[in-house]
């Protein structure tokens, strides 16, 4: 079931602060994308390849499709037709898949570098020295990496009620960030963005430098 009400001020308020809702979508049915989309909503995220496969299928060609779980470097040759943006990078080995994949479907893939953030040891992503290692190895294959761009950072931070913690880790997310986009050669135009923040932690992440969000269970109710 959708919450339109919510859809309708999270909208507002996110457009006010310049940030993306990227609305997520995943193990709901087509259905209920198709409501949001006939409000407006145009960026779905989904974390299961084959389930974004099947809804790309049948849903309108104009969704901004969103892939935020763990990729598995086997599992991006399905979504490199379509995929309008990767969240979850987290390894040199899985980009330069992406760039192969985008390559032979003659598109430029956009993705972020998931970055940890988190206390939990089950959260996928790469710590700031992990970052600047798969940045060299980018560097120095740049000529043949033409078919993936990065265009900023996405982070998950710790399950808990302690809003310091939150808003730390998100600070640290975006002081890298800043640190990235004034030193490296990212610092172009299409470096910038922040994916930080869910249903439980979007203010937080507003405040703190995030300029997209991942919003499920606020718009779609419970999993
Ligand atoms: C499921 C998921 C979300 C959305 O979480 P909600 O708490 O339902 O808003 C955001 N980001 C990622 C990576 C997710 O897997």
């Amino acid at each position: 079931m959708v919450n339109r009400a919510v859809w309708e001020t999270l909208h507002k308020e996110l457009a006010a602060a310049g940030a993306t809702l990227v609305a997520v979508s995943k193990t709901k049915p087509a259905s209920d994308i198709k409501e949001l989309y006939d409000l407006g909503q145009r960026h779905f995220g989904e974390n299961y390849v084959q389930e974004l496969v099947s809804k790309q299928a049948e849903l309108p060609a104009d969704i901004q499709w969103h892939y935020i779980g763990h990729l598995q470097s086997n599992k991006v040759k399905y979504i490199a037709p379509f995929v309008h943006l990767v969240h979850a990078v987290d390894s040199f080995g899985l980009l330069k898949e992406i760039n192969k994949q985008a390559a032979k479907n003659s598109r430029v893939i956009d993705v972020l570098l998931q970055m940890h953030i988190a206390d939990e040891e089950t959260k996928f992503g790469m710590d700031e020295a992990d970052i600047f290692e798969l940045m060299e190895y980018y560097t120095a294959q740049k000529e043949d990496m033409q078919n993936v761009r990065i265009c900023g950072l996405m982070g998950m931070a710790s399950n808990t009620d302690d809003e310091q913690k939150i808003r730390s880790e998100f600070a640290r997310l975006n002081n890298f960030f800043i640190h990235l986009a004034e030193t490296s050669f990212l610092g172009k135009p299409y470096f910038a963005i922040r994916s930080i923040g869910m249903s439980s932690d979007y203010h937080i992440a507003l405040a703190e430098g995030g300029n997209m969000v991942r919003i499920g269970s606020m718009l779609f109710g419970n999993r």
